[in-house]
């Protein structure tokens, strides 16, 4: 070998390398089958010749098989099974595949452990990690190399091969992620007949990948569908197939794709899921510098060896990135885009991070089999329709179009747009934080349910105001009590009659409601709640659910829905600049309806001033009664006082809020939005010892050393305070609004759901006494967190300005809400108008994969 050339005497090492692990056995097989998928770790030449080797085995014997198969089901293979086919389907080196049919007649896979190879895996890693752990003390090139680390790594990939519980475990999670998708299926596994070396499932029959050429429906959307499958796996849930090569997919005839063997499993953190995005995003905005910024950030070992020369790393690795992701997209490969930007941080003495790594090993193979597929695929343009989701802008086309449209039937409107430029932004919703409003309406005049812009286009309403429209614009009880009110001075800062009443019919409608403090906003009403709890227990800490919003304030804003972080079951604090860095790691984040939420309580009840929690996730409009049941039990457990924010609940839901319909008493209610009648109100209302905190005790001192501070110069004003008597008596006396805001509510649901379902879009809605969300995605999201990654932003906005062509205005991402005005005829129109604005987003490609 000494004549040869470096890259020839890689490849001959190689070449020597496969085989000897294949004459070493199963195991080394499937050990060079993994390094043969590690490019980032060793040259090309020693991949290529590493993935050659194959896994074309011997079973192990059938009466192994039947002892192991006996074992897991705990009872004989006849009660279970009424065929046992014991030549096995398929055999690799660590497992083989059964096929067998249940007793109500199911067909069924059953992946059994080859025999010894558990223990003969465990202990050859266990002498192979010994091994050279020992020998990098002896050998510096080991050690530079981190070769040690790198086995470590490869061995805890290993490891699982062996332990199909773990297998079972991750498939059966993805498989609940993809439940209902429209395309991707992921079989089911039958845990109760399992073991950590039997593995029982659904069989997947049809076209095996390599044969997909027999698949009925066009490559191009095959190919189209497979990116997608990876991609959404990748992107929007976190856990993805790490080695979808043919072997491990299955095709419909009508090109629905089953994955099985997830003996390779990968899994994106919410950070790194974040990250990626967020690169992605910036490469097709050809914002390099800030690209290379965010790979630097969070997939590069080694950072602090690219920092001593950071500019010409970003020279370097800009110049990688607009090669392939602008100059050459239209031939985009992943192959040589991880190789090349490989080498730029070889030459910087860094390496990708082993993450990545696994997500490009997941590009790789998945895009080798979709480049067989459809050869003509533009790899590049379907990643960004996926990532596109995500992002508020529509495509250029379609874009132009709106413009166009907004220049000339909004003229007002969009002069009013250009003159709020120059000395407005959030938060007026003209140029909202993180989702702009890329076509603000300004309104003329609002009446009902329906509003009139600038320009004289009258719209159906579903905002209501974000909340407070309750009775539909301009309803007399309210307008004639501001009347009033105007007409006798308009007072604040003084007492009124009308604060006295609002307070009154607040206390009188929540049961556990006995004091009032009023204000002008939900965001100073949640703000008043967490200082009167802490001047109660005197502790600092605040707990809250992920994805709940409680108005801007500091703790309010702690990962409420912009950005999530940390495991799902026990979420990180996060928050963007400006929300005080003690505030967010004084925030302890829980998941709301899990159980891993009380654990969380519990192990941090010392530190706990109060538990605030939106009772009905109104982005969700969902609630989990049990589980708010058993946090009140725990919280008077705990003496930890729980606040309900009913700011979008309260007199909404019903006359008082969530807690009625619950039967649920918080210690302090947090209210906002209907109570002010349509002007700027909050409350919080509560336990009078909690209330009385901000008291005065008529001792001056006393008061300083002991009582909390809650003022506000509007606070309780008159017009406010009139505006929500008006609202409240009117509502008390007419408890049918709430019996008919439920049923329009109901219609309008299943007129919407009717309306994706018959044009085929993957659309769920869901409503809840007047409060309704809808997501472009296959499935129910139960939290915020996974809503946030699932839906399809891009034609949620969209759709905002879709209706509006037809005569409703619904605001771009808020949950919608509707008002006692609306009838019969309004929710139609709105129906009609849904399902026309489907038609044309099918049409202009919002929905197209
Ligand atoms: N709490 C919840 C649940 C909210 O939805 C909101 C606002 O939408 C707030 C608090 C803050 O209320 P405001 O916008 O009146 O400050």
């Amino acid at each position: 070998m000494s004549g040869l050339r470096g890259d020839a005497r890689t490849r001959a090492l190689g070449a020597l390398l496969a085989q000897s692990l294949s004459d070493l056995g199963p195991l080394y097989t499937k050990l060079g089958q993994i390094l043969s998928t590690r490019a980032d770790l060793f040259p090309p030449e020693l991949v290529e010749q590493l993935a050659w080797l194959q896994d074309d085995c011997a079973p192990s014997r059938g009466e192994y098989v039947l002892g192991r198969v006996r074992a897991a089901l705990g009872v004989p293979l006849d009660s279970v099974f009424v065929e046992f086919g014991i030549a096995p389907v398929a055999c690799a080196s660590v497992a083989q595949v059964h096929r067998a049919v249940s007793r109500d007649g199911r067909v069924l896979a059953v992946k059994v452990i080859k025999e010894n190879v558990a223990k003969q895996l465990e202990r050859d890693l266990k002498l192979l990690e010994r091994l050279l752990r020992g020998l990098q003390h002896v050998l510096p090139a080991l050690r530079e190399f981190r070769v040690h680390a790198h086995f470590v790594e490869i061995a805890n990939l290993l490891k699982p091969q062996a332990d199909l519980a773990t297998e079972a475990a991750n498939q059966s999670e993805l498989r609940e992620r993809l439940l209902g998708h429209p395309f991707i299926r992921i079989p089911a596994v039958l845990s109760e007949y399992s073991s950590s070396d039997v593995l029982v499932m659904e069989f997947v029959g049809g076209i095996r990948g390599k044969d997909f050429e027999q698949v009925r429906v066009a490559k191009s959307v095959l190919a189209r569908r497979f990116q997608h499958a990876i991609y959404s796996m990748l992107y929007s849930h976190g856990i993805f197939h790490a080695d979808p090569h043919p072997g491990n997919v299955f095709f419909s005839e009508h090109g629905q794709i089953s994955f099985v063997d997830f003996g390779l499993v990968g899994r994106l953190s919410e950070d790194e899921k974040w990250a990626l995005s967020s690169f992605y995003f910036a490469c097709s905005r050809k914002d390099w510098p800030r690209a290379c910024e965010r790979f630097l950030c969070y997939f590069v070992d080694g950072v602090e060896r690219v920092t001593a020369r950071r500019a010409q790393f970003f020279e370097s690795f800009s110049r990688v990135l607009r090669r392939h992701l602008d100059l050459e997209r239209n031939r985009w490969s992943t192959v040589a885009f991880v190789r090349d930007g490989q080498e730029v941080l070889r030459n910087f003495g860094a390496r990708y991070t082993s993450r990545f790594s696994q997500v490009a090993l997941a590009f790789l193979t998945g895009e080798g089999f979709l480049s067989q597929i459809d050869p003509a695929i533009d790899i590049w343009e379907n990643a960004r329709v996926f990532t596109d989701r995500a992002s508020p802008y529509m495509s250029d086309a379609v874009r132009d179009r709106f413009d166009v449209e907004f220049a000339e039937k909004q003229p007002g409107s969009k002069a009013l747009q250009e003159r709020a430029g120059q000395v407005l932004v959030a938060p007026t919703h003209l140029d909202r934080y993180y989702f702009p409003s890329q076509y603000p309406l300004f309104v003329k005049r609002a009446h009902g349910c329906r509003f009139q812009d600038q320009d004289g286009t009258d719209y159906i309403d579903l905002s209501s105001g974000y909340g407070p429209h309750l009775l539909g614009y301009g309803h007399p009880a309210i307008t004639n009590a501001v009347r009033e009110a105007l007409d006798a001075g308009a007072v604040n800062a003084i007492g009124s009659e009308a604060e006295v009443a609002l307070a009154e019919a607040i206390a009188a409608a929540l049961p556990s409601c006995e004091k009032v403090v009023l204000s002008n906003s939900g965001t100073e009403a949640a703000l008043q709640a967490i200082r009167l709890c802490r001047a109660a227990c005197r502790k600092e800490r605040v707990a809250k659910f992920e994805g709940h919003y409680h108005g801007f304030s500091d703790h309010g804003l702690v990962s409420s829905w912009f950005r999530f972080s940390g495991p799902a079951a026990a979420p990180s604090a996060i928050a963007m600049p400006g929300v005080h860095r003690q505030a967010v790691a004084d925030t302890l984040v829980l998941p709301y309806g899990q159980q891993a939420a009380f654990s969380l309580i519990e192990e941090h009840a010392d530190s706990l001033a109060c538990v605030l929690c939106e009772p009905l996730q109104s982005a969700l409009a969902r609630c989990d009664a049990s589980f708010l049941r058993e946090l009140r039990k725990l919280c008077s457990n705990l003496s930890i006082p729980l606040v309900f924010d009913e700011v979008v609940s309260g007199f909404r839901v019903a006359y008082g809020g969530m807690q009625n319909s619950l039967g649920i008493v918080p210690d302090l209610t947090v209210l906002g939005k209907v109570i002010g009648g349509g002007l700027p109100c909050g409350a919080v209302a509560g336990r009078r010892e909690l209330i009385d905190l901000c008291k005065s005790s008529s001792d001056p001192f006393i008061d300083f050393e002991q009582k909390a501070f809650l003022g506000g110069t509007m606070s309780g004003n008159s017009l406010t305070c009139a505006a929500g008597v008006g609202m409240l008596q009117h509502l008390a006396r007419h408890p049918e609004v709430y019996e008919r805001l439920e049923r329009l509510t109901e219609k309008l649901t299943l007129g919407l759901r009717g309306a994706a379902a018959e044009r085929a879009v993957d659309c769920f809605v869901r409503g809840y006494r007047s409060i309704f969300s809808l997501t472009f995605a296959h499935r129910e999201s139960r939290s915020v967190r996974e809503q946030h990654s699932a839906s399809n932003y891009k034609a949620n906005i969209g759709l905002a300005y879709y209706m509006r062509r037809f005569g409703v205005y619904m605001p771009e991402l808020h949950t919608m809400l509707l008002n006692a005005a609306h009838d019969d005829a309004a929710i139609d129109c709105v129906i009609e108008a849904f399902s026309r604005s489907l038609e044309e987003m099918t049409r202009d490609g919002f929905f197209t994969i």
